[in-house]
């Protein structure tokens, strides 16, 4: 098949259109969250992981493709040696409506300006909890004031709709949900609440005992905020509620409580260049084994992709009361 028949958009079994990339560019990262990694981790040896130039081309080709949108990821994506040319170059890709990136903000305070130049339109920024302490028992080597000073200085850049991500983890942070969303109204910008999911093993984190439901934080924050549904979407897999009187609006992301595989839009490029086409499954093609066995040749690729969409399965299945399934850590697979 030649590139000219390819079709422009990618469309799996089930009717959906994918439209929505998300790139782990590196497995490594300055934190190590609890509930996303070891405190000792083994990252990947270089030669196993996608270079800068490697990805570009994915991008490339997952834009001809038909998708509007890329988030950047990781690991923490801006620790990745070349990543602000990276984006420059994504930023570019002509198709490509919006990139994005999420990060635990630990870099944002030097970086934020050079991204808006990048071409990034959107910063999301993990933020569990507004305690020193805590902050520091949770992502273990984190430091609160470095990701405040970092958040500030997206805010400065005047980034759209900048938004909070906080894993809400019962008896460690979540009597801080009241005070995170005030933090948002605070400060103009949207916050989402994540449940906790099964991806890797990690030491010395009990995740059953730890789960805390989207539809309890809603309870605690009825109590403080009065809350309006809304339609609104940003392509993920966010609900939405408008704070009302402000700017803000909290999302809720909720793999247990509440499946959202029927409207998935999306898919996610491993930094070992798998292509992953559900977070809570196995189901993957190597696409760094299609790119090095036919270095140049972009329609192999495309078809690749096109073909992989006939194995995005219908829906995840998540327990939190058994030993992971899904072996990968959150940072390889790109959260
Ligand atoms: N390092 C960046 C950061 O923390 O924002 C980007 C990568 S991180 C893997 C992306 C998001 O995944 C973060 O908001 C993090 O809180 C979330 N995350 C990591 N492990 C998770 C897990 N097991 N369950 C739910 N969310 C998780
Ligand atoms: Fe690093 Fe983000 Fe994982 Fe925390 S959640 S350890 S910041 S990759």
């Amino acid at each position: 098949m030649t590139d000219t028949n390819l079709p422009a958009q990618l469309i799996d079994r089930f009717g959906r259109t994918v439209d929505y990339l998300r790139i782990s560019i590196t497995d490594r990262c300055d934190f190590r969250c609890v509930y996303c990694m070891s405190e000792d981790m083994t990252f990947l040896p270089r030669a196993q992981i996608l270079s800068l130039e490697e990805i570009y081309i994915l991008a490339k080709a997952f834009a001809e493709l038909g998708v509007k949108k890329i988030r950047i990821t990781g690991g923490e994506p801006l620790v990745r040696k070349g990543a602000l040319e990276l984006l420059h170059n994504i930023g570019r890709i002509e198709s490509l409506k919006e990139l994005v990136i999420t990060t635990n903000g630990s870099q944002l305070e030097s970086m934020a300006k050079d991204l808006k130049q990048a071409g990034v339109k959107r910063i999301n920024i993990s933020l569990d909890t507004l305690d020193a302490d805590k902050f520091k028992a949770i992502t273990r080597t984190g430091d609160l004031q470095q990701v405040l000073r970092g958040i500030k200085a997206a805010k400065v850049q005047g980034f759209e709709r900048i938004k909070i991500n906080a894993v809400i983890l019962k008896n460690r942070n979540h009597l801080e949900v009241n005070d995170l969303v005030q933090f948002a109204v605070d400060n103009a910008i949207d916050i989402s609440f994540i449940e906790e999911m099964p991806l890797g093993m990690v030491s010395n984190h009990d995740r059953s005992g730890a789960y805390y439901s989207s539809d309890l934080i809603k309870k605690d924050l009825a109590r403080q905020f009065s809350l309006m549904a809304t339609t609104e979407s940003t392509g993920g897999p966010s609900k939405y509620l408008n704070v009302i009187g402000t700017q803000t609006r909290v999302g809720f992301i909720s793999p247990h409580s509440a499946n959202f595989c029927s409207t998935c839009n999306r898919v996610r490029l491993t930094v070992e260049g798998q292509l992953l086409l559900c977070l809570g499954n196995e189901h993957s093609v190597d696409l760094k084994q299609v790119l090095r066995e036919h270095p140049g040749d972009l329609p192999a690729l495309k078809q690749a992709i096109i073909n992989a969409m006939q194995i995005k399965p219908e829906k995840h299945e998540f327990n939190l009361h058994e030993q992971p399934i899904i072996l990968r850590h959150m940072s390889v697979t790109g959260g």
